[in-house]
């Protein structure tokens, strides 16, 4: 049975971000990182928008809030480093009706909060000035926020993971099933052997919560799975956008609200909605699966938060099949789109971990217990704070 010292699974931003990290602290270590999909970032990482997040909204002093600031930094340097492509191209946050205006200075205290830098409250002059389709009462200008391709970066901390020691493997196609624990070690079961480990470091993403408990480790969450859907901007649409534009987000919503990005391949995307999926990976509109479907809906939570936002789900949902609802969302901000505008694009699936008692949980979730460390739950901005991520689950898991 092949030994390593540290056994990542899961081959998203998250675990290669900690691969690398890990790897240049110990690069005497053997480290093993196992993909479950033939090719690396698959889920989560290869299915997102693609942004450098500024780190506006996040509570102040929570683990999203700091690792947000710290790995966008990071990032940043690295893609500069590296030459992977990217564009701190910055973004407005548009306030289109009066009702939104307190909702847009709550954002601005936060921001200036969490010390985003250069942020500016911004009007209709200036608004017109920046992105000249783009009609709004007030907004925020947040120059720091960036596009980059997060499958890019993820599959460079690979490489850089692989160079640092030959006894380092990236193992795809390898899905861990179970492991078997004893006195110093777990044994991990997998579709293309087993192998053996001192310390396991969990990076599952949409399938934290079931590695966690099959590692014997309550993760006090159920991960649910709520598909984001994207329209492209047809050739002509794309002339109305430069870069990224955004709603107010409206606290009383779990997620940002639509809005126009600008990916670094030149193309524009606007999205994503968020619609309760019976597929914790399936990127159709009507994906299913038995499995999944039976355990979210015998979870409590998950009625608990249906009961709790039933209204929000239903008016998703009703946009996820009507492009017209879809317009009508984006036309707030861009009032000169039209549906020959948009052409359906791809889709996202997040892992939104909930509580028993129904609760959405906020910030970065990581659980260790004996030699195993579980990330429960990296939403977004994940994908921009990863090293910073990396760093924290390098601390946490050196001494083991
Ligand atoms: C629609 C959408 C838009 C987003 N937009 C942004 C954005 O613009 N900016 C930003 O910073 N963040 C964004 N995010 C969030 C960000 O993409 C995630 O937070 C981040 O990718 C999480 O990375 P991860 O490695 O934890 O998960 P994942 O990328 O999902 O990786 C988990 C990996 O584990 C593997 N795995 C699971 N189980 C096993 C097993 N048993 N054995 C082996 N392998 C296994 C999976 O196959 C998968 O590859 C967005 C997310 C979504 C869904």
């Amino acid at each position: 049975v092949r030994t390593f010292d540290y056994a990542i699974i899961g081959g998203g931003i998250v675990g290669l971000a900690a691969a690398l990290k890990l790897a240049q602290k110990r690069p005497d270590a053997a480290i093993a990182l196992f993909e479950k999909e033939p090719e690396l970032a698959t889920h989560q990482t290869g299915h997102n928008s693609g942004v450098i997040h500024s780190g506006l909204y996040y509570k102040p002093g929570s683990e999203r809030a700091t690792h947000c600031a710290r790995g966008r930094r990071e990032l940043v340097e690295f893609a500069k480093t590296h030459g992977i492509t990217h564009d701190i191209c910055g973004k407005i946050v548009v306030a289109t009706q009066k009702e939104e205006l307190p909702f847009l200075e709550n954002s601005f205290q936060n921001g200036l909060a969490n010390n985003i830098e250069g942020i500016e409250k911004i009007g209709p002059e200036k608004i017109s000035e920046i992105e000249p389709h783009c009609e709004g009462l007030e907004a925020i200008w947040v120059p720091c926020t960036g596009i980059i391709n997060f499958r890019a970066v993820a599959e460079k901390f690979g490489e850089l993971f692989k160079e640092i020691s030959e006894k380092n493997e990236i193992i795809k196609g390898a899905e861990v099933t179970d492991f078997i624990k004893s006195e110093d070690k777990t044994e991990l079961i997998t579709n293309k052997g087993k192998y053996q480990t001192r310390v396991m470091i969990c990076c599952g993403g949409l399938e934290s919560d079931r590695i966690a408990r099959k590692d014997e480790v309550e993760p006090g969450v159920k991960i649910l799975g709520f598909r984001g859907d994207y329209y492209d901007l047809s050739e002509r649409g794309r002339r109305k956008v430069r870069n990224l534009i955004y709603p107010v987000a409206n606290p009383a919503f779990p997620v940002l609200g639509v809005h126009f990005t600008r990916m670094i391949d030149g193309s524009v995307e606007c999205g994503p909605n968020a619609v309760f999926t019976f597929k914790r990976e399936g990127y159709g509109k009507i994906d299913f699966s038995l499995k999944d479907t039976v355990e979210s809906l015998s979870y409590g939570g998950t009625w608990k938060l249906f009961k709790r936002e039933w209204k929000f789900g239903l008016d998703e949902y009703a946009r996820a099949f009507s492009k017209r609802l879809f317009l009508s969302r984006l036309r707030k901000l861009i009032p000169s789109l039209e549906s020959q505008d948009l052409v359906p694009g791809r889709s996202g699936v997040r892992a939104l971990a909930v509580s028993s008692n129904g609760e959405m949980v906020d910030d970065f979730k990581i659980k260790t217990q004996g030699r195993s460390l579980h990330v429960l739950n990296a939403p977004s901005p994940a994908a921009t704070a990863s090293l910073a991520i990396a760093e924290t689950i390098t601390k946490k898991t050196l001494h083991l």
